[in-house]
């Protein structure tokens, strides 16, 4: 609970922003895509670097837990107040700060949507590698805090490798700006690539300076079936061990196909148990040579058909198909439970039999999709984790697949984060002295523990 002393003066010194305390007001704002909730006590929305400024020095006097806020189209309940305390949403950060094509880079508050500055960027020919499926509901502050990625990472990296620097304010109310503005730079510790990826536990990103590539104006999409998962694995590690790096690399298993046989294309053959969608991307005069070697570098034993895209109609259903697979997958199990781990490229088959073992012993349907090119599994087990006799048992099983996965040098997370849903298992691929270190980071950045309590560490 807050105190009306609290509320005296978030109203006394943050006039021209909106603050919310009545609950039904507040309520919207408790969950994200994780659908866990709690109530906070206050919802702040700024729009402005030095209101937020001013909101984390309260805090900070007051001893009030803050939790920064995009669009809560995260997965992990990384914005769900479990300590409450203040929402800082970041909804009206929307402002485009500066746009220099020439010098390949966009500077934009924090609450801008990623769809917004792929726009912006589209009117020069440039894009933001970042594409992530939710890209028209999340913003880049989101993006940042979770390291978020799609697709594309495979050839063009993770928000790592295309963030320049970042203006943040961290626990004690204190601005910090990191990085550069140009390409290359070495000065000082890179606090860039500290903050991305922590969640909001170390300071609220108000705004973000981003490295632009140029746009390739043509890309064409290959799907390929095949009669094994160890030949669409053999295809995939001869792909990426070619010069020509696939502009995406997706992968669907026997499981998947099998869903999407029964509500999305009958026709889908009956004998394929993996499917690869490749993606090559470029110049008009370079991209049939990458589609012919990426052809090339497809082909297995196991390969059951190989289709190139003719059309962009063709193309666009190749990829609704695929992203027809979440969705689809909400609808059968409303509750699944959806990881993002990650193993080594070639270990992708092995960990996809064990994970059909435990779907047998926990009798559990299992299906798995991802972004083969980075070996970044989406595992869904399709059962309801809350449940009082199957979420015992879900919990069991995704203990299993966490065990396995770090037993093949694996990580918990590619790009979804760990927020209050993996925290219990990060100590499985931390060890505790490089924890211990992590948290005495966090305490230089935010002494009073105020930003986002709770999360990203096991409790
Ligand atoms: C249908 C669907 C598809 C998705 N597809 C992908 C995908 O392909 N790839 C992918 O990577 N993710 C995907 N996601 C997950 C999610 O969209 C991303 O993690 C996104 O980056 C979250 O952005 P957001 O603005 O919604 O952040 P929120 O959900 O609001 O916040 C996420 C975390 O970031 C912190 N945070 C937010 N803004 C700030 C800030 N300004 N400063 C500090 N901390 C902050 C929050 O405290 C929280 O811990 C998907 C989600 C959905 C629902």
């Amino acid at each position: 609970m807050i105190s009306r002393e609290f509320v005296g003066a978030l109203k006394l010194k943050l006039k021209a922003a909106t603050i919310l305390t009545d609950p039904s007001d507040c309520w919207a704002y408790g969950s994200d895509n994780s659908r866990r909730h709690a109530l906070p006590d206050a919802v702040i929305l700024p729009s402005s670097h030095e209101e937020i400024e001013t909101l984390v020095k309260l805090c900070f006097d007051f001893n009030v837990p803050l939790i920064a806020r995009g669009r809560a189209s995260g997965t992990t309940g990384g914005v769900v107040p479990i300590k409450g305390g203040v929402i800082v949403s970041l909804e009206r950060m929307t402002k485009i700060l500066q746009f220099d094509p020439d010098n390949r880079m966009i500077q934009v508050q924090a609450g801008v949507l990623n769809s917004e500055v792929q726009k912006i960027a589209a009117s020069e020919k440039l894009f933001w590698a970042p594409d992530p499926s939710s890209r028209d509901y999340c913003t880049v502050g989101g993006n940042i805090a979770c390291c978020a990625a799609g697709p594309r990472a495979v050839k063009y990296g993770t928000v790592r490798e295309n963030t320049l620097g970042l203006t943040a304010v961290i626990g004690t109310g204190e601005t910090i700006h990191t990085g550069i503005f140009t390409n290359k730079g070495v000065v000082g510790y890179d606090f860039t690539r500290l903050l991305i990826g922590s969640e909001g536990t170390l300071g609220i990103v108000t705004a973000v300076t981003l490295k632009l590539l140029p746009l390739p104006p043509e890309s064409r999409i290959i799907r390929a079936l095949y009669r094994t998962l160890e030949g669409a694995a053999l295809a995939v590690a001869q792909m990426t061990r070619q010069p020509v790096i696939p502009s995406a690399l997706e992968f669907i298993d026997g499981n998947c196909l099998n869903l999407l046989r029964e509500h999305y294309d009958p026709n889908l053959s009956s004998d394929a148990h993996a499917m690869l969608m490749i993606e090559a991307d470029g110049d008009k005069e370079d991209i049939q040579h990458q589609i012919d070697r990426l052809k090339i570098a497809a082909k297995t034993d196991d390969l059951l058909s190989l289709e190139v895209a003719e059309t962009a109609e063709q193309a666009e259903a190749f990829w609704k198909m695929r992203k027809s697979l979440s969705p689809t997958l909400r609808k059968l199990s409303p509750h699944k439970i959806n990881e993002d781990v990650v193993v080594p490229v070639s270990k992708m088959p092995e960990f996809i039999r064990h994970i059909d073992g435990l779907s047998k012993k926990y009798a559990f349907t299992i299906v798995n999709f991802g972004h083969a090119g980075n070996g970044n599994i989406h595992v869904n087990i399709l059962a309801d984790p809350n449940d009082p006799i199957m979420g015992p048992k879900a919990k069991a099983c995704l203990n299993e697949v966490f065990d396995y996965v770090i037993s093949l040098k694996g990580t918990l997370s590619g790009e979804h984060g760990v927020g209050i849903e993996k925290r219990d298992y990060v100590a499985k691929e931390i060890d505790p002295v490089t924890l211990n270190l992590m948290k005495r980071i966090k305490s230089q950045f935010d002494p009073k523990d105020i930003l986002n309590p709770g999360k990203l560490f096991p409790e």
